[in-house]
């Protein structure tokens, strides 16, 4: 048996919304832009929201801010380009984001981040033995073609960690 390689990359098929959706969003504190963080909020027995429409909080530890999000604030999720890429509950922009001279990269949290990061650094990327033409809707399969171009692997790779020493506890 051959001890899988650390370059291989093995596609979780995750949906291009998974990190959006999930329970902690870092961005930048609207009041003293510091790190601050999107996240679910506690829910009574009856509310059964899930995914997009959880209740959501902007709390910063670093100045106290809190706002809930209020229930038909719209919702909206932005492509990023070349300008701040904006959380989709409140439309902050991200704490993890970073200009190259390819584009922008971004990244909704820590572990989307690492994943990201995984995903650049392996030379080979190999999908889920079950593969299915769907999974290239899915997180990964939409990335842009600059971010897996083994040319620019480097100059992305010190992107995804300058943003990861930019992380507070
Ligand atoms: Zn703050």
């Amino acid at each position: 048996m051959l001890t899988p390689s650390p370059a291989r990359f093995r596609d979780p098929g995750y949906g291009k919304h998974h990190f959006a959706v999930s329970d902690r969003i870092l961005v930048r504190c609207p009041k003293c832009e510091r790190q601050a963080e999107v996240v679910t909020a506690v829910r009574d027995a009856r509310d059964d929201s899930s995914g997009l429409d959880m209740p959501r909080r902007l709390v910063c530890h670093h100045c106290g801010l809190s706002r809930q999000r209020k229930k038909d604030d719209p919702i909206a999720f932005f492509r990023g380009g070349g300008q701040d890429m904006l959380d989709p509950y409140f439309h902050e922009p991200l704490w993890l984001q970073k200009n190259t001279r390819h584009g922008h990269l971004w990244a909704y949290n820590p572990e989307h981040l690492n994943l990201l990061r995984q995903y650049v650094q392996a030379t080979l990327r190999e999908h889920d033995p079950w593969y299915e033409p769907w999974r290239k809707m899915g997180l990964f399969g939409r990335l842009p073609a600059w971010i897996k171009q083994a040319k620019n692997r480097d100059e992305v790779l010190r992107g995804l960690d300058r943003m990861r020493t930019s992380l507070t506890a």
